[in-house]
């Protein structure tokens, strides 16, 4: 098989069958080459159900996860989206195809830039990566329309919601170390609205609005 037909076969299986209805994810998880983005030895294994390792203690999020936490951004591709953890650089490349612009933070600079790398690479030019830490937003490039945390927090970092458009909306995975609840919080002029989703598990958000390290 080549790729294209296990990211259809991901789609189909895991994603749409699990009430994944909105058909630009479906399109963009089909269109980003997922083995690129995971290392060798577990390339072959790229586009099975699970999380994989990418060094450095870190890993890219199952592909369902990468889908439902997209869908529940809303994107409609005109705005402007910052991704905190950017790992691999996976997930921001589904979100170059989905919105405008895409700023992605992470705190390890040799992950960071391998996934500027591939992201080049890939031709993403709507993706622009940042180091350092990101439970603190990235002040010189908000207000963002919308704003994933791919990374476990102990509660919504402020600085994050205050990031946000008027309507923008914050997905993350929030909870203890070992397991979280998905959470989408709208921005409705000063206050946000809460809502709750999965069950997860992620790595820890390490910063001065995260986890010790
Ligand atoms: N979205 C990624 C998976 C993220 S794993 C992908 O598609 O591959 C979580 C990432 O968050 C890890 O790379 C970790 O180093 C990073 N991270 C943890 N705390 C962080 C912080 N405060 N700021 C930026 N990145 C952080």
């Amino acid at each position: 098989m080549n790729w294209q037909e296990l990211a259809e076969k991901m789609v189909q299986t895991q994603i749409a069958a699990r009430g994944i209805t909105d058909e630009r994810v479906l399109e963009a998880m089909r269109r980003v080459p997922r083995h690129l983005f995971v290392p060798e030895p577990h390339r072959n294994e790229a586009y099975a159900d699970y999380p994989l390792p990418i060094g450095h203690g870190q890993t890219i999020s199952q592909p369902f996860i990468v889908a439902l936490m997209c869908s529940l951004l809303g994107l409609q591709g005109d705005e402007k989206v910052l991704e905190v953890g950017t790992g691999s650089g996976y997930q921001a490349a589904v979100l170059a195809h989905l919105a405008r612009e895409v700023h992605t933070i992470e705190r390890i600079p040799a992950l960071a830039e391998q996934a500027a790398q591939r992201l080049a690479e890939l031709g993403l030019e709507n993706v622009h990566v940042h180091i350092g830490d990101g439970s603190l937003g990235l002040p010189k490039e908000a207000p963002f329309e919308g704003i994933l945390i791919a990374a476990a927090a102990p509660r919504v970092p402020q600085p994050l919601l205050e990031q946000l458009n008027e309507g923008g909306r914050l997905v993350a995975p929030v909870g203890s170390r070992g397991w979280q609840v998905l959470e989408r919080w709208t921005r409705r002029g000063n206050s946000w609205e809460r809502e709750t989703y999965d069950s997860v598990a992620f790595v820890p958000l390490i910063g001065e609005h995260g986890w010790e390290g």
